[in-house]
């Protein structure tokens, strides 16, 4: 995913629902985070982020307002995914949408390819197996992320290669 960042800059919109930073040690610089980041601590007080300690469970105080109110910056089910507004302007613009590794069934993520269909773009699932949405997308792959996308990437910018 770095390297397609790297061809296509702002043309490609990572957006990820790990709370961890698996994309971010990849090399991506520019991931969003809809479910949020484990390795901040969102004040319930003042708002405002920090990183987060080890654990939050002997209540640290905030560094900004000392408040013993920290919680991890993580969407939890109930709650509404960051981004959603700048998601929803990107699929309605998009001509290629993937969906790698997912299962189809946490919503609003899992309608994100229906919004893509309706804005024409082409879209493809990389799964390790099908999911509750593989039927509604053009193009299915089966088998390991670490194996479809590296290979996907390499099919894509080939393709970039040869129509620019
Ligand atoms: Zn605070």
């Amino acid at each position: 995913m770095a390297r397609l960042e790297d061809a296509l800059g702002d043309d490609l919109l990572l957006v990820t629902q790990n709370i961890d930073d698996l994309h971010e040690r990849g090399g991506s610089r520019t991931v969003i985070h809809m479910h949020g980041r484990i390795g901040i601590a969102l004040c319930r007080s003042c708002g405002r982020p920090s990183a987060a300690p080890a654990t939050l469970l002997d209540r640290p105080p905030c560094p900004h307002c000392a408040g013993r109110t920290l919680r991890p910056d993580v969407v939890w089910f109930g709650e509404l995914p960051y981004d959603l507004d700048l998601i929803g302007r990107a699929l309605a613009e998009c001509d290629l949408f993937v969906a790698v590794g997912t299962s189809g069934a946490v919503y609003p993520a899992a309608g994100f390819v229906a919004s893509a269909l309706e804005a024409g773009a082409r879209t493809l699932e990389l799964n390790l197996t099908v999911s509750e949405v593989s039927s509604v997308f053009d193009e299915v792959r089966m088998g390991r992320a670490s194996e479809l996308v590296p290979a996907w990437v390499d099919e894509l910018l080939a393709e970039l290669r040869r129509t620019a």
